[in-house]
């Protein structure tokens, strides 16, 4: 009975996973993600209901079309896994709230923005002025109003524009190559959702996810195992480690004391 509430929200999760997909699929296509159905993209067949039932339809069908047997993209089940997990974990760190609903929204714009920006190097406009919006109130929804707006200025409320300028500063210096003015937009959204301390440590483990990853891939190419073809410069996508970073954080709520009990 204690966990029917989890799987009922890991349902739900994956549901709107389904629906990522196909809105990040048809996003700026000019195809509704409304309407219309989804179909094969191979033999075009209308997909009936029980072969869009999030995961367990993959699973059932093997990853094949049930008509013309061609593959379906791994990213449909993983997109609806993850969307399923992180909405768990949303549940658990925020709680049957009022501002849960905001949380999950921003989760799954979070989530639509990673696969947007793996698939095409880039994050709309659309999405990330969204997140930043929520974002901003859900930090006045938070903070208590008389604090947001007091003497002093609290830190939290100027750690959006602060995260911002840091990256556009490197973007400008940069002239765009290390950095993209997308994170610096990102970044914004990160400092109003995560306050001061929480949103310059998701910033700081996306740097470090980052140069992790960057120097795991260099090996691999080093020794060919890895086709992937990058080079330090803008070619990796940076935007899902800040997002990365964000969900590390408001997951664990990382801080000073907690790295001084690990180092103990
Ligand atoms: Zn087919």
């Amino acid at each position: 009975m204690l966990y029917i509430d989890l799987i009922i929200i890991f349902i739900f999760g994956t549901i709107i996973g389904s629906f990522l997909n196909v809105f990040v699929l048809r996003y700026n296509t000019g195809v509704s993600f409304v309407t219309g159905r989804s179909r094969c993209f191979s033999c075009s067949k209308d997909l009936h209901w029980y072969e869009l039932i999030p995961l367990f339809s993959f699973l059932m069908l093997r990853g094949k079309c049930l008509k013309c047997k061609s593959k379906i993209s791994y990213q449909y089940p993983l997109v609806e896994g993850l969307t399923g997990i992180i909405f768990v974990a949303v549940f658990l760190v925020i709680g049957l709230a009022p501002i849960l609903p905001l949380y999950l929204i921003v989760a799954s714009l979070l989530i639509a923005m990673s696969v947007y920006d793996f698939q095409h190097k880039i994050i709309p406009d659309g999405m990330v002025y969204t997140f930043i919006v929520i974002s901003f109130i859900i930090m006045c929804l938070i903070h208590p109003l008389g604090q947001l707006f007091g003497l002093p200025l609290s830190l939290d409320l100027l750690a959006g524009p602060i995260l911002f300028a840091f990256f556009a500063f490197f973007w400008l210096v940069s002239g765009g190559k290390w950095m993209g003015f997308g994170d610096a937009k990102l970044a914004l959204g990160v400092g109003f959702l995560l306050g001061f301390l929480g949103g310059t440590f998701a910033i700081m483990l996306a740097f470090w996810i980052g140069a992790i990853f960057s120097l795991v891939i260099m090996f691999l190419q080093k020794i060919k195992i890895s086709n992937l073809k990058l080079s330090l410069k803008s070619e990796i996508p940076f935007a899902p480690f800040i997002i990365l970073g964000l969900f590390i954080q408001l997951f664990t709520s990382w801080n000073f004391q907690s790295i001084i009990n690990f180092l103990r």
